[in-house]
């Protein structure tokens, strides 16, 4: 072997050696680098560990801190966890069927329905003799189910009734009684002054206030108690809201008001006459005492301008179910001095009155009445209003069939 070829081959070996070190050295780097990326991925992973036992924790905590049952189901309705309260109340049997675990076809199909996307209300069921009310919620693995019992709550209203309907029932004989004998006194009084005649004209006026008063509380208490059952007829929406107009004509004629009856004569639902009529005067009396001139109609809306009002129900917390097939929608439209916007949501509870110094007399009672008949027909009644240009009351009635 010549000398040129033992150097030739000592430098290729040379250059081989120098070429191994620097990609071992590169490896080393990469491996240092790979051992720094997981050290790094394990903290991460620790801090995510954390963060889900804190979650976790937060989670069991929150179930015991919400004294109401929580039942959370899969997108095939079976249990998979609740919280202590629905263990006591014995519906917690994770890994079962809702149906097999609760034994209510309500909470079940409420389930179901979320699951679906179907917008849902909260619904009551009945539970080792008590009263729930249920809401669900929908998330991506399922719908969490909260329980509320009201079972305290019904008996408190159903309390409330008797009382009312007892003291009402006590104070029609006095009333009866006081009015008889005003009307006996007027009746003798010929030599009465003048002053004492306004004396004996304002008792009238309030004991006929008194009796109103009395009559409508025993009214709504009867319709909120059930006592009051609707008879569901075919009958003409036209017809009825004739019969409103023309018993409350004397009064809007004294107020200088024309009411129109803009109702179609064909126009005909499934409703209690004697009820919705009752519902239409009592809006009309309003619309006459509220409106100092112009006129009041009373309307149907027209499918597309329903389906836009059941919209903007839909899109409020309590929502609704009703569509344009169920419902049609009445409308009363007065010119009248108007509701503040920010009254609106209260004018239907019972003795509200927007604004007392209006003077109108009048209970407070008419709208409770009509939103109480209304709901009895599975219904809903609201209002738009524009101070100072008039109010349109609307309220559904449920179609023919
Ligand atoms: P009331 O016996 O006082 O009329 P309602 O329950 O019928 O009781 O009405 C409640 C309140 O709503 C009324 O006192 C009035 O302030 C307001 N209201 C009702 N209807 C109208 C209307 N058409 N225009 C203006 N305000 C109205």
């Amino acid at each position: 072997m010549s000398t040129a070829f033992t150097i030739g081959i000592i430098a290729v070996s040379f250059l081989v050696i120098i070429i191994l070190l620097a990609q071992l050295r590169r490896a080393l780097d990469k491996a240092t680098h790979l051992s720094d990326t997981v050290r790094q991925l394990r903290r991460q992973l620790d801090t995510t560990r954390e963060a889900l036992t804190r979650c976790e924790e937060a989670k069991e905590a929150l179930g015991e801190a919400v004294f109401d049952p929580v039942i959370f189901v899969d997108n095939d309705r079976q249990v998979t966890a609740c919280n202590n309260a629905a263990d006591r109340l014995g519906i917690c049997k994770v890994g079962n069927s809702l149906i097999a675990a609760a034994r209510s076809y309500e909470l079940d199909s409420l389930a179901g329905d979320t699951i679906a996307g179907r917008a849902e209300l909260p619904r009551e069921f009945a539970l080792h003799n008590r009263l729930f009310r249920a809401q669900a919620i929908r998330f991506t693995g399922g719908a969490v189910i909260v329980l509320r019992d009201v079972s305290e709550l019904q008996r408190l209203g159903r309390a409330r009734r008797d009382f009312v309907a007892n003291i009402s029932h006590e104070l029609r004989t006095p009333l009866t009684a006081m009015s008889l004998l005003l009307d006996t006194f007027r009746a003798e009084s010929a030599n009465i002054t003048p002053a004492q005649q306004r004396l004996l004209r304002q008792m009238q006026d309030q004991t006929e206030s008194l009796t109103q008063l009395v009559q409508e509380l025993s009214e709504l208490t009867q319709i909120e108690s059930g006592q009051m059952p609707m008879r569901m007829l075919r009958a003409s929406l036209y017809d009825v809201v004739s019969t409103a107009i023309t018993r409350l004509l004397p009064q809007a004629e004294r107020a200088g008001l024309r009411i129109v009856n803009a109702v179609p004569e064909a126009q005909r639902g499934l409703f209690d006459p004697d009820q919705i009529r009752r519902v239409l005067s009592n809006l009309l009396h309003n619309a006459i005492k509220f409106t100092p001139q112009g006129q009041i109609t009373v309307f149907v809306l027209a499918d597309e301008e329903a389906d836009r009002q059941l919209q903007k129900l839909r899109a409020e917390p309590n929502g609704t179910d009703l569509t344009v097939e169920d419902v049609l929608i009445v409308g009363v439209r007065d010119t009248g001095v108007g509701i503040p916007r920010e009254e609106l949501p209260r004018i239907f509870e019972r003795f509200y009155k927007v604004d007392r110094a209006r003077g109108q007399g009048g209970t407070g009672l008419g709208l409770a009445i009509a939103k109480h008949i209304v709901e009895a027909h599975g219904g809903r009644i609201w209002a738009e209003s524009t101070l100072g240009k008039g109010t349109t009351f609307y309220f559904t009635v449920p179609r023919e069939g």
